[in-house]
């Protein structure tokens, strides 16, 4: 569980003026907010086209109807992956990296960094899209893991990558080759613990002067109660399209109506304008513009290059086994010649074609 914030600063009143975006951005602009935390949450990368597969009628959800999952979110549940795994294969196929672009909220995020204001991205979401920004990964903790790794279910061996990635192309399920265990990508599923990683950086919050809190709607525990962690007297920043966290009250969740301390901002918004109007406060706008578009070109010409490749490396294969093959028959034929085979009766046909059929098979084993 997230600790609680430290007590010891509990009369140090909070700076801030009013509840407007304009004011957290004049924090940042007199250098009163220089540590800043980010939490994020799917709402982010919401304009990024990843598909909600919990919304009826989109193709992701028709799609995992012929699973019959007992709920949604079953697909996530460890018990149920180990008895069906499939449909969380085909889950992944959809929403796996390398096809989705990174929105500019996540570019925010990386500018942040690059302004030497950040202190950690704290986010829930598992499509690796903060990395694809070139955000350090140092900066990154990902609550619920992602698909960056996967290892196998049994022996927890590491998996390869690109086996991984090859076998959620086809949607195919991954297999230890140690065990023969179910291949999971690392993404927190419900009943397994958060990635040791976000407990070790609880303390990042110690220090923190400003909590932005972007896209997530904080239901999900213990990532929600984050927003405790911060010193009682920090200014919080909600940037979502609806209220989340609010309680009101003086220990835990968000205080809107300012009943307590005066320091929680809600900007009801799309996250990507809300952000937008941050940069644009922040004297920012332009190179936010900037950095979104040339990185987005950059990671497409990248993503162009790597199926290049692939294709290439498939065709490569294809050609090396039609060559084998070949090698392979004229192998056959003059083994023929020196058994001197006749080749009358349908029997003697058989026994070459058995004989061919087993070289080969050794040809592609070695
Ligand atoms: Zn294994």
């Amino acid at each position: 569980m997230p600790k609680k914030s430290s007590s010891n600063k509990k009369n140090v009143p909070s700076p801030l003026k009013d509840q407007t975006l304009e004011s957290i951005a004049q924090l940042i602009k007199d250098k009163k907010a220089s540590k800043v935390i980010v939490l994020t949450g799917a709402g982010i990368s919401t304009k990024a086209g990843i598909p909600d597969f919990r919304t009826k009628g989109t193709g992701l959800y028709d799609n995992l109807q012929k699973f019959e999952l007992p709920y949604p979110e079953a697909i996530f549940d460890i018990e149920f992956f180990e008895e069906k795994p499939e449909p969380f294969y085909t889950l992944a196929q959809e929403i796996y990296p390398g096809k989705y672009y990174p929105t500019k909220t996540h570019y925010f995020i990386r500018l942040l960094h690059e302004k030497g204001l950040l202190v950690r991205n704290f986010t829930q979401n598992i499509d690796t899209l903060e990395r694809l920004t070139g955000l350090d990964e140092e900066m990154i903790v990902e609550a619920h893991g992602s698909f960056a790794t996967a290892s196998c279910i049994d022996c927890h061996k590491a998996a390869d990558n690109e086996d991984v990635r090859g076998c959620v192309k086809l949607a195919k399920v991954a297999r230890c080759q140690e065990c023969d265990g179910l291949i999971k990508p690392d993404i927190t599923f419900f009943g397994e613990g958060l990635p040791t990683r976000f407990f070790d950086r609880l303390d990042d919050f110690d220090d923190a002067e400003l909590l932005i809190v972007i896209g997530t709607s904080l239901k999900v525990q213990p990532f929600a109660s984050l927003i405790d962690s911060v010193a009682d007297h920090v200014p919080r920043l909600l940037i979502n399209k609806e209220l989340a966290g609010a309680s009101n009250s003086s220990k835990s969740g968000f205080d809107f109506k300012w009943k307590h301390k005066r320091r929680d901002v809600a900007h009801l918004d799309d996250c990507d304008s809300g952000i937008e109007k941050m940069a644009e406060l922040l004297g920012w706008k332009d190179e936010l513009h900037e950095m979104f578009v040339k990185g987005n070109e950059k990671l497409k010409a990248q993503w162009a290059v790597e199926e290049l490749l692939q294709e290439n490396q498939q065709e490569g294969k294809e050609e090396e086994e039609e060559k084998g093959d070949k090698e392979v028959d004229a192998l056959a034929e003059e083994l023929e010649k020196r058994l001197k085979v006749p080749s009358s009766s349908d029997q003697q046909e058989k026994e070459k074609d058995q004989t061919k059929e087993s070289l080969k098979k050794n040809h592609k084993m070695k």
